[in-house]
């Protein structure tokens, strides 16, 4: 029998330094660099074989920059799956997530656009400035989108971040 094949593209958004290559590394090495060089505009593709299918993963890391719109908006159109990070030390950043999600709804014709919100770093407890019972409502009830807290540092629910953005843009559940 042939093997259904699938393609899921999930993009990566945030101001630069919330963590988006952070999280992307914790989830595809099991690794975590304090410093690292500066994304601009970075495509990861991992393949998962299951009895039935064979899927592809694209991932999509952006910066924070806005140097090449025109390559930004045709990803933003191709993509499946969305996750918007923030820090939560960092307040500006949760109001660019506010930002990002409008500009997808601009780009996609379908309303329903998969979004995941990822509030990264809680391992920063004592320099926390967004608190999850503030944005929760207004993603989940508001943006009718997930939400989820995320530590690329401890890798706490780095898993939970991908299984979400997997599990939204319909992968079996079998491999996410
Ligand atoms: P990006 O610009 O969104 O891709 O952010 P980076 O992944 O480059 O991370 C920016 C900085 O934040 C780096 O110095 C990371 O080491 C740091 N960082 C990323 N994720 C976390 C995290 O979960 N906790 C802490 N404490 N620092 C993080």
């Amino acid at each position: 029998t042939v093997k259904e094949k699938t393609t899921v593209r999930l993009m990566f958004l945030g101001a630069a330094g919330v963590g988006k290559t952070a999280l992307i590394q914790r989830f595809l090495h099991d690794r975590f660099e304090p410093k690292h060089k500066r994304t601009v505009e970075e495509l990861h593709s991992i393949e998962c074989d299951t009895d039935e299918a064979k899927i592809r993963i694209e991932i999509m890391d952006t910066s924070g920059s806005y140097s090449f719109p025109a390559m930004r908006k045709l990803c933003i159109r191709n993509s499946d799956a969305f996750a918007l990070v923030y820090s939560v030390d960092d307040p500006e950043s949760f109001e660019e997530v506010q930002r990002l999600r409008e500009e997808i709804l601009e780009l996609k014709e379908e309303k329903d656009t998969p979004i995941v919100v990822v509030g990264n770093k809680v391992d920063l407890e004592n320099q926390r400035l967004v608190l999850g019972e503030d944005v929760m409502p207004v993603v989940e009830l508001e943006w009718n989108a997930s939400f989820l807290e995320a530590s690329a540092n401890s890798s706490e629910n780095v898993l939970g971040v991908f299984g979400e953005l997997l599990r939204q843009a319909r992968v079996p559940s079998r491999i996410s």
